[in-house]
């Protein structure tokens, strides 16, 4: 089964036709569109200036490369990759790398402003980008996609680099991604600076200049906006439920970190399908699985059971760390949760979001909640400047007063504002860059 055709698969993906092996992914949800209207509705909020909510509706640089590259079989195969540059007043552009075989060029644009309000959120001096190829990552052989990823950045060529735009793991891609990434792009500045550029991705092997800490960061930063949910709630987390939708870096570092304090996962799902233990999922030996296996696929353990079923399951704590649109009307009826933890970048569509709300289901945005994985990534990329290497103690300390400061900074706009958290998250983002806007004005 292909990630296309999967059980889990959005209804935006039309079968491959008779004869066909392409699969047509039709574009109904406007990521973009979504990503504006909220960056509208906290615009007025705040009462922004004009010209600032003008310059960030727009992406500054979008960057489109068609590329080849031969494949194991000794045919040549074209690729789709996409760069796009956000922002960068508040420092280089900064975000991740998606191989997915729906990737387009508006939601890179997305996800690449995004990262624009997850930086500014999280005072982390960068600006926002997002990049990604559009193919289906487990298709191929790790040769080809070896040689992909090292095509790609030499394509990118100077429109990356630690001082300027800074690529990191996303869906599709992980650690080892990053050193190819990053080997390709040092033997293309010359040997005398070929130390010096480390720093051009981040989410890097340890042993190849990452940081302790970064692997599991989104998934550490999420579980610190749980605690102070559940701290603000007066929630007990100890025997608490869980669903986690998305089973990758993301998801399953969340599922594990969780356990620890007694949260407890009964089902799970990726793009091969979804399983249900209402006894709970051990999460180590879930994640070891899907890390030899490449998905959740034939894990014992688990009942198999539909999408729908999935969404209809009871538990405390819901975390989508999949992909976005993923909640809509219809899964938002369902859900029997009180809070959900946004793991991945726009997982509840605006529909969905407004029925989740009347029901009183906390959101903890993806804003907020998964902004974990850049602020770590900031201190990786720190340590590659001064040539250090933080302990994995210290990595989670400052993760952590990061990310406690953020969820309270929120909580309180919010309510001063009277808006939800997601509002309240970028307003407070916007009013941090408009500010600069404000002191620079714009050149000439
Ligand atoms: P990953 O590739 O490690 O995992 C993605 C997971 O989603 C996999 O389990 C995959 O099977 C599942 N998936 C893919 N298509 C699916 C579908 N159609 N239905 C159900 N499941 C599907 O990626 P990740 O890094 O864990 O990223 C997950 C989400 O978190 C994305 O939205 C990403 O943008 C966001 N995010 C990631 C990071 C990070 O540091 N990696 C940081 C911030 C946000």
């Amino acid at each position: 089964m292909t990630p296309a055709d999967s059980p889990s698969a959005p209804s935006n993906v039309v079968p491959p036709a008779p004869g066909s092996s392409r699969t047509i992914i039709v574009k109904e949800y406007d990521f973009f569109k979504v990503v504006q209207d909220y960056l509208e509705r906290a615009s007025r909020t705040l009462d922004l200036a004009d010209f600032v909510r003008a310059i960030l509706s727009q992406p500054k640089n979008e960057l489109i490369i068609n590329f080849p590259v031969k494949m194991d079989s000794g045919d040549v195969r074209l690729f789709k990759g996409y760069r796009v540059q956000h922002n960068n007043l508040l420092g280089p552009f900064k975000g991740g790398m998606r191989y997915h075989p729906s990737v387009t060029l508006d939601d890179v644009k997305a996800l690449a402003a995004m990262m624009t309000w997850k930086c500014a959120l999280m005072r982390v001096p960068f600006g926002g980008g997002k990049g990604g190829i559009k193919f289906d990552p487990h298709s191929v052989s790790k040769n080809e996609l070896q040689k992909i990823t090292r095509r790609f950045t030499h394509a990118l060529g100077e429109n990356i680099g630690p001082e300027y735009d800074i690529p990191a793991p996303d869906v599709g891609t992980n650690s080892q991604t990053m050193a190819w990434m990053m080997d390709t792009y040092s033997n293309m500045v010359g040997a005398a600076n070929k130390q010096s550029v480390k720093g051009v991705v981040t989410g890097k092997p340890v042993a190849s200049g990452g940081t302790l800490g970064r692997a599991k960061a989104t998934g550490q930063g999420a579980v610190f906006c749980v605690i102070e949910w559940a701290k603000e709630k007066g929630f007990d987390l100890e025997g608490s439920t869980m669903t986690v939708q998305g089973f990758g870096n993301v998801g399953s570092h969340l599922a594990v970190i969780l356990s620890r304090l007694g949260v407890s996962t009964i089902a799970v799902g990726d793009h091969t399908g979804y399983l249900l233990n209402p006894e709970g999922f051990n999460a180590h030996k879930l994640q070891d699985w899907v890390e030899t296996h490449g998905s959740i696929a034939g894990y014992p353990g688990g009942k198999a059971i539909t999408r729908e079923e999935f969404f209809k399951t009871k538990a405390d704590i819901f975390a989508p760390c999949a992909l976005e649109n993923q909640i809509g009307e219809t899964e938002a009826k369902n859900l029997d949760c009180k809070v959900i933890v946004e793991g991945a970048n726009g997982p509840t569509n605006p529909a969905g979001e407004r029925i989740l709300l009347e029901r009183g289901i906390d959101i903890l945005p993806d804003v907020l909640a998964n902004s974990g994985g850049v602020t770590v990534s900031y201190y990786e990329w720190v340590q590659n400047k001064r040539s250090e290497s933080w302990t994995e103690e210290e990595v989670d300390a400052k993760l952590e007063k990061a990310m406690t400061r953020a969820y309270r900074e929120v909580a309180d706009f919010a309510r001063q504002h009277k808006v939800d958290r997601r509002i309240g998250a970028y307003g407070l983002a916007l009013q941090r860059i408009e500010a600069v806007y404000k002191e620079r004005e714009i050149f000439p």
